[in-house]
């Protein structure tokens, strides 16, 4: 029987990648262990008499840097392992992109579909006070974000809450990201983990060697692409792949999915969902009752943005793609990993791929204690220093630049404009970093275990320069 422990799941990862590595056994066991864990219960008042306990976590797995970083989750099915698994896969992917966070994440078990917006307002209120005076939230010790389950809405709730009773706190505002921008939040958040999985497959996809070795051409123009969950992941990875050129193929959500390989329209799809209640009987597409059999149907990439475990040793001899892009944290097993690599499937792994999340959260967080707008100092100085070139450069050459040119050369940056660049520059950067490690390092077997190498030995570091290890 397969173990689908999803914390046992990333531990195995994390011993097969340091086998790699010449670090001290215990300093590799400070790194592996989750630092604290905290679990509580909680009522909330619904009226009259009418209460309700809840249970909420958060773990933070690492403070080898502060603070600890990671998403809320919103799930009936939650976990103490689940959360520590997460919180782990947070601290690495935080040192594979060089955010400067230790890994968190926390949750409530709760179907929030089940409540109307003013409970779930109470919940989240309550589960904040809870994280203040257990200490487990603040700019500077723990700063949650969304995850499956929650968005800007909550992030809105919880930073007020958190403002409310630290009054006169400067910097509050830092205590959690993924806010709506009128709330303290940063243009391109909402879209950072689909754009992030868009750039690094996008790169992936542009080395010759490894595309001939998949036997795929470079690009993502033409690839056929199937994606599941629809959710903030899901739906932007797609949307960003569709704008890129690649044929959406198979879509699904955990009522059913949809084929078509002339191509899916995704809004129209998601519009459909939106009026219908249901993806199924989408005009022109098949339907696939049992959900997870879009996952085996044939194309070039395969994107999981819903959740942990839906490749497993049982439904990874049927897989078809020849890219597993994880945009979802943990949706491979172990089993199904070795599976994967013996049939040459490129799986470009979680801890790498859907870290465009908490990049931008850092963006986030560095805007909220520098107190100003990316782009508001900069912007329209650099626009007056282009002109002034240009001006130079048509009275030397008598030659008139056309407004259009002028407009598009002379233009500073935006807020998002500058998000979505450092965005992109650390998508890139962090996937030839791991792309060397895996040529480098002797006998390494895929992407996931030169990332888990790559992040294990930056901790290491970071431990060992504070003189904790020798
Ligand atoms: P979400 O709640 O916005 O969306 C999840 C979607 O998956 C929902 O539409 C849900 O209906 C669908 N779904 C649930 N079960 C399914 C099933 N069995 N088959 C198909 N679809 C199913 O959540 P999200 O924020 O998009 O997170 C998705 C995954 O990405 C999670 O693993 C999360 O940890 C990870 N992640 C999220 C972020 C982020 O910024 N939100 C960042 C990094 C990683």
């Amino acid at each position: 029987m397969e173990d689908l422990n999803f914390n046992r799941i990333v531990s195995q990862q994390f011993d097969r990648a340091a086998q790699y590595l010449k670090v001290p056994p215990s300093l590799l066991a400070q790194i592996k262990v989750c630092n604290n864990i905290c679990y509580f219960q909680f009522p909330v008042r619904f009226g009259g008499d009418h209460y309700e306990i809840f249970e909420g976590w958060r773990a933070e797995h690492s403070q080898h840097q502060k603070p600890c970083k990671g998403g809320v989750r919103y799930s009936e099915m939650v976990t103490a392992d689940e959360i520590m698994a997460l919180a782990a896969l947070m601290t690495y992917k935080c040192a594979i992109v060089d955010v400067p966070f230790g890994g968190a994440k926390g949750a409530i078990r709760i179907n929030p579909k089940k409540y109307s917006v003013e409970q779930l307002e109470r919940i989240t209120r309550r589960y904040t006070a809870e994280l203040i005076k257990k200490q487990f939230i603040g700019p500077g010790i723990d700063v949650p974000a969304p995850d499956y389950g929650t968005g800007p809405r909550e992030m809105a709730w919880i930073a007020d809450t958190y403002q409310a009773l630290h009054p006169g706190a400067i910097d509050a505002l830092g205590c959690v990201t993924g806010k709506p921008v009128t709330q303290g939040g940063i243009r391109g958040r909402k879209e950072a983990t689909g754009r992030g999985i868009y750039y690094g497959i996008k790169e992936a996809c542009s080395s010759k060697e490894d595309m001939a070795r998949l036997g795929l051409k470079t690009g993502l123009e033409g690839k056929k692409v199937i994606v599941q969950g629809l959710g903030n992941v899901g739906y932007y990875a797609a949307k960003f792949f569709q704008e890129a050129g690649a044929i959406l193929i198979g879509l699904a959500e955990y009522e059913g999915a949809i084929h078509d390989e002339r191509g899916l329209d995704l809004d129209k799809v998601f519009n459909h969902r939106r009026d219908t209640g249901s993806i199924l009987n989408f005009p022109g597409a098949t339907n696939i009752v049992a959900t997870k059999q879009a996952l085996e149907l044939p194309c070039d990439i395969l994107i999981p943005a819903a959740l942990e475990n839906q490749i497993t040793g049982e439904n990874a001899p049927r897989i078809q793609a020849k890219i597993v892009a994880e945009g979802a944290n943990g949706p491979t097993t172990f089993d199904a990993d070795q599976i994967l690599i013996a049939k040459n499937v490129m799986i470009v792994p979680d801890l790498y791929l859907n870290a465009g999340g908490v990049t931008v959260s850092y963006f986030e967080w560095l805007k909220n204690l520098s107190h100003v707008r990316f782009g508001r100092m900069g912007k329209r100085f650099d626009e007056m220093s282009a002109n002034r070139l240009l001006g130079a450069i048509e009275k030397t050459t008598g030659e008139r630049i056309t407004d259009e040119d002028r407009k598009n050369i002379t233009k500073g940056a935006d807020e998002v404009d500058l998000v979505n660049s450092g965005l992109e520059e650390t998508m890139i950067s962090a996937y030839v970093q791991i792309r060397d490690v895996k040529n480098s390092v002797k006998g390494c077997p895929d992407l996931r275990t030169a990332a888990f190498i790559n992040a294990i030995n930056k901790i290491a570091v970071a431990y060992m320069e504070l003189g904790i290890f020798p």
